[in-house]
């Protein structure tokens, strides 16, 4: 088993960086995950910064995105593409690199290298090649929504980008609340704006209109946003808006069980309908505003809404 741990690499108890970094030191050979902003600029440490400017190459997953953060810090440190497209042809080649005692950053474009971004591969293959990794902490969208989110913070899973296509998006969900333990466990995922207001409505369908969400919007930057309510609410304020843009994390208390008191039965006919009647029941709406806004949610026309309704309530009599 090869290890190498904080002891050593100096210890980190007294606030020293560890020895293979002093300043005074040239940094040691090995790969560097170096976590960089998510949108403010300030939200990269000093230690990124020197990482940054010491090694021999930065792996970039957008070497022209991350050529505005280094000029801004005035870094010069040559950069080679690395991305979701040559990730394992690239990793051999930094690899070799990296054996011979090389000093390799990898930074994405927002972020932690290896979360929902490039990075996990070249980090297990340096570490089946003996090459030591450091991580160097910093920003991450779904740990900063999470601890602002008012959801618990002590058991959470990150489940990634929820799926693009509605069946598979449906099925993640239902799954989630399938195996939903006593412990309250908070769901983070990754979303699209473009796809929000569809996974607002899945999660109303399946969860129920009282699940506790919050939704976390262009964090860190200008126009930072947290929604928190119920899926209901929340589905009814973004669906208000002409425009839903922006970068996001959704949360979802847990355990999804515990909406028990308010979730839908898991049937076919328990979606639209529900929605409908989910609707009227916490936003006080009429049948016909209810539906529209369930018909926008999904993306479909108002009449086949209201056909769709017509037959589930005709399977319910
Ligand atoms: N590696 C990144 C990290 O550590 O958070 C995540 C990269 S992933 C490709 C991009 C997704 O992360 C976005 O679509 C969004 O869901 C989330 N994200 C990134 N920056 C964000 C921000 N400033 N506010 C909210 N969500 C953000």
């Amino acid at each position: 088993m090869i290890e190498h741990d904080a002891t050593m690499h100096g210890a980190v108890e007294d606030s020293h960086p560890p020895s293979s970094e002093r300043v005074d030191k040239p940094l040691a050979p090995g790969l560097y995950l170096v976590a960089t902003p998510i949108g403010n600029l300030e939200d990269i440490t000093l230690r990124a910064l020197r990482v940054l400017r010491s090694v021999d190459r930065i792996a970039c997953e957008d070497t022209r995105q991350t050529a505005k953060l280094l000029g801004h810090f005035g870094i010069r440190t040559p950069t080679v593409s690395y991305h979701a497209h040559n990730e394992s042809s690239r990793a051999s080649e930094l690899i070799e690199a990296l054996k011979a005692g090389g000093r390799i950053a990898v930074v994405s474009d927002a972020g932690m290298p290896g979360i929902a971004d490039p990075g996990a591969t070249i980090a297990s293959e340096a570490i089946a090649a003996g090459v030591p990794v450091f991580p160097i902490p910093g920003a991450n969208a779904a740990l900063s929504a999470l601890i602002a989110s008012g959801l618990t913070a002590e058991r959470f899973a990150f489940h990634g980008f929820l799926p693009s296509r509605e069946g598979q998006r449906r099925s993640v969900l239902e799954s989630l609340r399938a195996h939903a333990t006593d412990e309250a466990t908070t769901a983070i995922f990754y979303e699209t704006p473009h796809r929000i207001v569809s996974a607002l409505a899945d999660i109303v369908a399946i969860f129920g209109p009282g699940q506790r969400i919050a939704l976390a919007r262009e964090l860190t930057k200008l126009h930072e946003e947290f929604l928190r309510g119920t899926a209901a609410e929340l589905l009814a304020t973004l669906s208000a808006r002409p425009s839903v843009r922006g970068e996001m994390v959704l949360l979802i208390d847990g355990p999804p069980a515990a909406a028990a008191s308010g979730a839908m039965p898991r049937t076919q006919t328990s979606s639209l309908a529900d929605e409908v009647a989910g609707l009227i029941k916490t936003e006080n709406l009429s049948e016909k505003d209810a539906l529209k806004r369930v018909a926008k949610a999904r993306g479909i026309g108002k009449s086949e809404a209201y056909r769709e309704l017509q037959r589930s309530q005709s399977r319910k009599c």
